[in-house]
């Protein structure tokens, strides 16, 4: 372990995404600080003071190999330029290339996007769609924050997911407002009834998509929604940002944690955008 002023440091590494394990029949989520090799359960530091320090040192979290600048949220130029994670399909599934011969990573390409994924709706701060591989489920809800999900559609493929995803969008949101999210300001809502309006309004993009893929391709679930708790003992009225590139040390009262943040006293941080960030925590 480091030292941070003196002090031995509790945690000492490079930062990687936080663990996070739902919490059993309405308990809060569980999560962990990982850096290194080390973790830290966080939900025992609630409303004590925590500080991460920056070292300066950002390691790509691909290959291990020094980077001055993170890309892509944790990789080195040359892994963010030839990795298939990198690639823009990832976050635009609906533009995999894999059939035309150019997954950069064909044999990732196989163990990732050709595996079951499913299209959820969930309660970011409001209402949003999403796909996952079957196996994040739930970890990806409480990475986003979410206070509610429900499993909609299955499909064999990233990209399947990809196209009916467009299709949702054009009914509703993608993406979080993270902000709002942050503020806890967010109303419940009946998941069920949004998936039966949806299913409803977009049947015939469906029927035109099951009528590409094969029938069988798009399946409906009837999963139960989820309910998501996060241990958070006050939310931020107002959101101010803590950024390590901007001032080396977070510190301050640690009052919750949701989503990939850290809600201090003193301000937020997503732990996520500084992943390789080598850190001293006490
Ligand atoms: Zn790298």
């Amino acid at each position: 372990m480091g030292e941070l002023n003196g002090r031995r440091a509790d945690l000492h590494g490079c930062l990687t995404k936080m663990a996070v394990e739902p919490g059993l029949s309405g308990a809060p989520a569980s999560y962990a600080l990982r850096a290194g090799n080390g973790e830290l359960d966080l939900n025992v530091r609630l409303g004590q003071r925590l500080t991460l320090e920056w070292t300066g040192a950002i390691a790509c979290t691909h290959c291990g190999r020094p980077t001055r600048k993170s890309f892509a949220q944790g990789y080195c130029y040359p892994c963010f330029k030839t990795l298939a994670q990198c690639d823009t399909c990832i976050v635009k599934p609906e533009l995999c290339h894999f059939f035309e011969g150019t997954c950069r990573e064909p044999e990732w390409g196989e163990r990732h996007c050709f595996q079951p994924h499913v299209i959820y709706l969930a309660n970011s701060s409001g209402l949003k769609v999403g796909i996952t591989r079957r196996t994040q489920v739930p970890t990806r809800w409480l990475d986003q924050g979410a206070i509610q999900a429900l499993p909609i559609l299955e499909v064999d493929t990233r990209q399947q997911a990809g196209f009916v995803e467009v299709l949702f969008k054009e009914q509703v949101a993608d993406r979080t407002n993270w902000r709002a999210m942050l503020k806890g300001e967010v109303d419940r809502l009946d998941l069920r009834a949004e998936r039966d309006r949806l299913l409803d309004q977009l049947a015939s993009g469906l029927s035109n998509l099951r009528e590409r893929f094969g029938e069988e391709a798009i399946r409906t679930l009837d999963a139960p929604p989820v309910e998501l708790n996060y241990p958070v003992h006050e939310f931020p009225r107002k959101i101010v940002s803590h950024n390590f590139d901007k001032r080396r040390d977070v510190a301050g009262i640690l009052m919750g944690i949701k989503g990939q943040y850290l809600l201090f006293d003193t301000g937020v941080i997503n732990l996520r955008k500084f992943t390789g960030y080598e850190v001293m925590v006490s």
